[in-house]
């Protein structure tokens, strides 16, 4: 029998359908690098955030298998009670190190840290949190289960930042952002955001997912590239799905926030820790990041060459990160490109509203270092003949 509850629900699955909003999650047959299987056809993946190429690093997944003959696969217990071994402390020093903070934890990943992050944070009452308009869904999630007071401002408008910053001064302000934007992949100007958050009194957080491994002279991130300390920056959070090839995140700061979160992070206290295997993975991941620099030299050149080639071809696409966005407009339209770059061996998926706003859905282009310049021509020559195909 229907209930009202099914019909609804089948109306509503009905109309994303018809929307070209509907979205179910591939399946990956296997992954080699850039190179997977999905319906037993092998495609060169262009959507995926191993932006170093380490998550199949011979001495990652060495390190991974020693670490769970010895620890055991899961962890049994969250950090609190019996669930964090001297691995995750090692790992926690090593980022707090890396960034030139006191003191790092470790949450089981990038959505927890920021929830965890702005809800510890932000105060009741006389306080305001300040947002960029395009921050992550878990930063925005963050800040509703506050129920603080929040303003969004307009994408990288500082002049809006400034003026919300000056307005009402007897109120303590938290200022959120992304040092790369996810789905944008521009870089907010963090030493101008971090000093108008000094003359006002105000927290800044800054959310490195996709600048740590990608950003800075040495792939430390967002903090290395702007030379930002911990007055400027008094709160980083990390992930390590990303360039580092694992899973899980960090928050790095003072001593205190960093107790604070522990005592009241309910992400933190309540949830099993990351598994050990993975933060032996991320740790090693970290090490390759310093002895091998060429690594990050091949990202970089990759992002140089995939710029030049793209102007060159008329394509208003080109970033200095590892995320390359091709905005398509209407989210139907871009499903079609999409196909039409899989039948020419490229994986890329669309981007669509909700996670976007409407009229801008998306190919998220991102490389990595295990792509080569072959690839990014394959990739580019491809969407030149699907640019004529579907118009766009
Ligand atoms: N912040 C940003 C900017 C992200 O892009 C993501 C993930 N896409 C997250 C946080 C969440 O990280 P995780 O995937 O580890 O939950």
């Amino acid at each position: 029998m229907t209930s009202s509850h099914d019909s609804a629900i089948a109306a509503k699955l009905s109309k994303l359908r018809g929307q070209g909003l509907y979205r179910s999650p591939p399946l990956i047959q296997q992954r080699a690098g850039a190179r997977i299987l999905i319906n037993d056809r092998q495609l060169l993946n262009f959507c995926s955030n191993d932006y170093l190429g380490l998550a199949q690093h011979p001495r990652v997944i060495q390190a991974m298998s020693k670490a769970a003959e010895k620890y055991g696969v899961g962890s049994s217990a969250s950090p609190l009670i019996c669930g964090r071994t001297t691995v995750h402390q090692k790992l926690e020093t090593r980022i707090s190190e890396c960034l030139g903070r006191d003191r790092a934890l470790l949450f089981s990943c990038g959505y927890m840290a920021n929830l965890a992050l702005v809800s510890v944070m932000a105060q009741k009452r006389r306080f305001e949190i300040i947002l960029d308009r395009l921050c992550h869904a878990s930063i925005i999630d963050g800040v509703l289960a506050t129920g603080t007071r929040f303003h969004r401002y307009p994408h990288l408008d500082l002049e809006s930042l400034q003026s919300r910053l000056r307005l009402a001064p007897d109120i303590s302000k938290l200022v959120l952002t992304e040092s790369v934007f996810s789905m944008d992949g521009d870089i907010a100007p963090l030493d101008n955001i971090a000093k108008m958050c000094g003359e006002n009194d105000a927290r800044l957080v800054v959310d490195d997912a996709h600048g740590l491994g990608v950003l800075g002279k040495t792939g430390l991130g967002a903090m290395e590239h702007f030379n930002l300390d911990q007055e400027a920056v008094p709160l980083v959070m990390g992930t390590f799905g990303k360039s580092l090839g694992g899973q899980g995140a960090f928050v790095a700061g003072k001593e205190a926030d960093i107790e604070y979160l522990i005592q009241h992070a309910r992400p933190y206290i309540y949830s099993t820790s990351l598994p050990v295997p993975v933060v032996a993975a991320v740790l090693e991941a970290l090490r390759i990041l310093t002895e091998q620099p060429q690594v990050l030299a091949q990202l970089h050149e990759l992002i140089d060459y995939f710029q030049l080639r793209a102007a060159q071809l008329g394509f208003r696409i080109g970033t200095n990160t590892a995320i390359q966005p091709l905005i398509i407009g209407p989210a139907q339209k871009t499903m079609e490109v999409c196909k039409e770059l899989e039948k020419r061996g490229l994986f890329v998926m669309g981007i669509r509203p909700p996670t976007v706003e409407r009229g801008k859905s998306r190919l998220r282009i991102t490389l990595s270092a295990s792509h080569n310049k072959e690839d990014l021509d394959h990739l580019l020559n491809s969407l030149q003949e699907c640019r004529k195909v579907v118009g766009f």
